[in-house]
């Protein structure tokens, strides 16, 4: 049978998307300088001295460009890149800002060597990408007054700025916006260890008794991702106070993951389900990614920035031409029997385009 989670994608305990109940957490132990942010150690390594660099020539930092999954620092990073040059920063997303005239109006209340960050940059429709172009470029926009034949095209300085677009899924930003970015930098999941800091961190903030093991064990179970990480942390926190004296330890720990249905790993029901789903429903894959979203009931967005990330680094998932594959180590875990060769056959099928 396959097993079926008693929440979606969008409320799940292990999501990485941001909820409201995060953005309250957050406040507190959000890192505000590049020292307080634990990992991504080459991304820290390059921005300091890009920022470093900027600030000697007293000129604006270049436009940059942060990708990566959900909920591993993109906002807290452009914050600190603006707070770290002294300047304000102004947040917005793609979505929101539906039309030129509303780009425009940000774009023209900046100051000088301000930060605009820009989350889900790949959102921005055609018309408001065609404003920003000019202003990455020559820190000019062109507004069009007037209607009709009398309409002419007003040209507008803007100060020196400093963009920085936040992305989930770089491949989906057009050629011309990816260009003018001067620095591009890719976040990767954490490590255990790292979230293990990243979980102390905040527990001593929030003041929270947990033992070294009792961190790890939630590390562990965090899927790479510094803000499930917190999420579970104030979520154990609750198993803490009932069942126990109020201090998070291995043992409570590892009770309140298993309940939540968090497994060793950190899957949560939606992510075994949707491997149940390739063994089960297609014989371990290949099956394309809108077919096992149709087969699920689920976005296939949902399925690729917040569950093939965690699978595919855990060795689980393999992405081939043809589609998505279940991997051995994925049957392993969930207690499938494990053929030999069975992987090898399906990746060695023709190439054609995926779903
Ligand atoms: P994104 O913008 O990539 O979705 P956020 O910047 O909102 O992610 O990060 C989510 C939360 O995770 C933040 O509020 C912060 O508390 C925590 N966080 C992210 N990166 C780090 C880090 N490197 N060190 C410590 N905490 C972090």
């Amino acid at each position: 049978m396959i097993e079926t989670g008693d929440f979606s994608f969008d409320n799940r305990l292990v999501s990485a998307q941001e909820t409201e109940e995060d953005t309250s957490l957050e406040r507190g132990i959000r890192p505000l300088s590049l020292a307080e942010y634990i990992g991504q150690d080459k991304v820290k390594e390059n921005m300091a001295i890009y920022m470093e660099a900027a600030k000697r020539r007293e000129g604006a930092l270049d436009h940059v460009l942060l990708y990566g999954p959900p909920g591993l620092g993109k906002t807290t990073l452009s914050a600190i890149i603006a707070r770290e040059m002294g300047v304000n920063l102004r947040i917005t997303t793609g979505p929101a800002i539906e039309r030129p005239g509303d780009l425009a109006a940000i774009l023209t209340n900046l100051s000088p060597g301000d930060v605009l960050f820009i989350d889900e940059i790949h959102r921005l429709n055609r018309a408001v990408e065609e404003i920003l172009y000019p202003a990455l470029e020559d820190h000019a926009i062109d507004i069009i007054v007037g209607k009709g034949p009398s309409a002419r095209s007003l040209r507008v300085d803007l100060p020196e700025f400093t963009l920085v677009g936040a992305t989930t899924r770089a491949g989906q930003l057009s050629a011309p916006l990816r260009d003018r970015f001067g620095i591009v930098q890719r976040l990767e999941l954490y490590t255990p260890d790292q979230l293990c800091d990243i979980i102390r961190r905040s527990a001593q903030i929030l003041n929270i008794p947990c033992t070294a093991d009792g961190a790890y064990e939630l590390a562990k179970r965090s899927r790479g991702t510094p803000r499930i990480a917190n999420r579970l942390l104030k979520r154990v926190r609750d198993f803490a106070d009932v069942i126990g004296n109020g201090e998070i330890t291995q043992k409570i720990a590892n009770t309140a993951l298993t309940r939540l249905e968090i497994d060793q790993l950190g899957l949560d029901s939606n992510d075994r389900r949707m491997l149940h789903m390739i063994i089960k429903g297609y014989g371990g894959g290949p099956v394309g990614l809108e077919t096992l979203a149709a087969a699920l009931g689920e976005e296939a967005v949902t399925l690729e920035d917040v569950c093939e990330p965690f699978l595919m680094q855990l060795g689980f998932l393999s992405r081939t031409p043809r589609g998505r594959c279940a991997t051995q180590l994925a049957y392993q875990h969930l207690g499938y029997p494990v053929t030999p060769g069975q992987n090898e056959n399906q990746l060695s099928l023709p190439n054609t385009a995926e779903d």
